[in-house]
């Protein structure tokens, strides 16, 4: 039996999300959706990261109807200065001279960003370059009337959306692509709301005017709606009719860009700071890592030492956006770089630093920081944290993942916890199932903030080792009440402190022997640790617990002894087991007290 989540019909999900965040949002185990995925022939892992069309298909699987949540506006997006920008600001003013202002084009799927980078592309080709730019490294620059723009050229808005999450805001004007014949869609929103919360300003490039059924004025009327009303109508947003299929209105466009770059008078200082941000990254085979740089204070050079993230190195070569051998390149320009020991996250500021040692300290103290903080961020789903959430008022329920050896244990457990759901206290038991506990439970736990409870079953080690790193809280139990007792107390807030079980030693079963009055011993050889007379022990065959129990006698050499070590052979009998046999492992463990997170 299984209850999953409460399904109901309509469901927002942003435009990308990972398979965990998608499986929480619908109630699903993340492997569920995983299965969804690939029945549908998108192989994804549980951190990655599915579009908005893709995550709506599982959605409507699990009977949701998926619609796209366009963003408010973030208003604490709006006082953050990326390190860049404060760093120019901090410039002597006679040595900030203009730059070239940084382009991304954004908009709805299917509405001309790719025909319109092409088209732009093919302009910079028209005014005198030979061969045309075949490369793609993920930013590019042309030139109208001796003036240059840097376009950023990536796939979606998801180098913008990156950037603008580390705070870097990386473009200083966003040309947001609406076709005149389909008009304002869901991303054209909200990549207008990312534009605007990172304050940088918008031309709308109203493309594919070419087309019979192009709606110039209801779209002008949509743009209104959204915030962006035309100049043309006493607003400030300029809107330029384009057809990037035809390349027409494309030398219009990029004047707008450049007046607009003008008013804002963008600057940085060529001899300054160098820094700038991650465009994009990869692996290439001949030349190992390699990376997209774009330049946004001081200049870059060959031999330059860089700390990006927790990568760096010394610039073993640097290349323009045409594949072409550079030594040195100022602000805004796009550069591929080698030399980086590392792949970098796009998104990501990078600085130039005097020495390779410097930058080890720097990465040194982020990793030190990182692991920190990632341990500060753990999950919290120990039932003592859950507590404290719960009443916090931040957790509207205990969610439970319940495991039992068989289904006539497992009801009397749900019935017995849903009893205790009274008032202001809420159980939600997400997946009651038979059987050990298995790494799926623990990714169900974690993704969704349950514990795990088991009734007389084990964790396997994948699951033991997934539940730490996850801080899942996994407790078994051998008596219905005792669990009961216990989500009651958690409930209360006055839970017992947690054991756990620290295996102190292992002993192979190598023969057994029948002692007429004794019953069946056990000839081993202690593998690891020690056995004690006294230890608490788990008889596993085939690396499953099929007793749990005492010793009742240890023997070495005929002689009654108090412990074995390790690399001695002994004789162990147990309190109500004698069903050995050869291969058998007989593990003893400790219970120790967990110190309360
Ligand atoms: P993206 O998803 O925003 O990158 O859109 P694409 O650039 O891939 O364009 C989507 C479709 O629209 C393609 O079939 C293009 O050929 C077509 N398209 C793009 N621009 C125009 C245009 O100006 N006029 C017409 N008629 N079709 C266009």
């Amino acid at each position: 039996m299984s209850e999953i989540g409460q399904k109901s019909k309509s469901l927002k999900l942003p435009s990308t999300i990972t398979v965990r965040e998608l499986a929480t949002i619908v109630g699903a185990s993340p492997i569920e959706v995983i299965k969804l995925l690939m029945s549908n022939g998108v192989m994804a892992s549980i951190n990655q990261t599915v579009d908005f069309d893709t995550a709506a298909i599982v959605a409507s699987e699990l009977g949701f109807e998926a619609s796209l949540d366009v963003p408010e506006l973030e208003k604490k997006d709006l006082g953050e200065i990326p390190l860049w920008r404060q760093t120019i600001l901090k410039e002597p003013q006679d040595k900030l001279r203009p730059r070239p202002p940084v382009v991304a084009i954004l908009g709805h799927v299917d509405h001309g960003k790719t025909s319109l980078l092409d088209a732009i592309r093919h302009a910079n080709v028209a005014s005198g370059e030979a061969g045309g730019i075949t490369q793609h490294i993920g930013a590019y620059q042309t030139e109208l009337k001796g003036k240059t723009i840097t376009f950023l050229d990536t796939p979606g808005h998801s180098a913008f959306t990156a950037m603008r999450a580390r705070g870097a805001q990386g473009a200083d004007i966003v040309v947001l692509v609406v076709a005149a014949d389909d008009g304002v869609m869901p991303q054209t929103k909200e990549a207008a709301a990312h534009a605007k919360a990172a304050q940088v300003p918008i031309i709308v490039a109203m493309n594919k005017i070419d087309k019979p059924n192009a709606d110039p004025n209801r779209l002008k009327q949509q743009l209104a709606e959204i915030g962006l009303v035309p100049d043309e109508w006493g607003g400030d947003t300029i809107v330029i009719g384009l057809s990037a299929k035809q390349r027409t209105g494309i030398e219009d466009l990029l004047e707008a860009i450049l007046l607009v770059g003008e008013n804002m008078n963008i600057l940085a200082n060529p001899d300054g700071a160098p820094m700038g941000t991650v465009i994009e990254a990869k692996v290439e085979k001949a030349r190992g890592p390699v990376s997209t740089l774009l330049i946004q204070n001081g200049s870059l050079e060959v031999g330059d030492t860089v700390v990006v993230g927790t990568t760096y190195g010394r610039l073993k070569a640097l290349f323009d956006y045409r594949g072409r051998k550079i030594r040195k390149a100022g602000p805004a320009t796009p550069v591929e770089v080698m030399g980086l020991n590392d792949v970098p996250s796009a998104g990501d500021l990078f600085q130039v630093v005097p020495s390779e040692r410097d930058a080890r300290i720097i990465i040194t103290e982020r990793l030190q920081a990182k692991l920190k903080d990632t341990a500060s961020k753990k999950a919290g789903v120990t039932l003592e944290q859950l507590f404290d959430q719960y009443k916090a008022g931040d957790l509207k329920e205990l969610r439970i993942v319940l495991k039992a050896d068989v289904q006539g244990s497992l009801e009397p457990i749900v019935s017995s916890l849903n009893d205790l759901s009274a008032g202001d206290i809420k159980i939600h038991i997400l997946h009651a199932e038979t059987g050990n506990i298995g790494e799926n439970d623990v990714m169900l736990a974690s993704a969704s903030k349950a514990i795990i409870l088991g009734f007389n079953v084990q964790a396997d080690a994948g699951a033991r080792r997934l539940a730490e790193a996850e801080a899942v809280s996994i407790r078994v139990y051998d008596i219905i009440y005792r669990l009961i007792e216990d989500v009651e107390k958690a409930l209360k807030g006055m839970l017992e402190p947690e054991f756990k079980e620290v295996v102190t030693g292992q002993a192979e079963v190598k023969a057994v022997f029948k002692i007429s009055k004794v019953g069946n011993i056990a000839g081993c050889r202690i593998t690891s640790g020690e056995i004690r007379r006294n230890s608490k022990v788990h008889l596993k065959r085939k690396g499953e617990v099929i007793f749990q129990g005492e010793i009742s006698s240890l023997k070495h050499l005929q002689e009654d002894v108090k412990e074995v070590r390790s690399g001695f052979e002994c004789g162990i009998s147990l309190k109500g087991f004698s069903e050995f046999a050869p291969g058998d492992i007989i593990e003893a463990f400790l219970i120790e007290k967990v110190e309360a997170a």
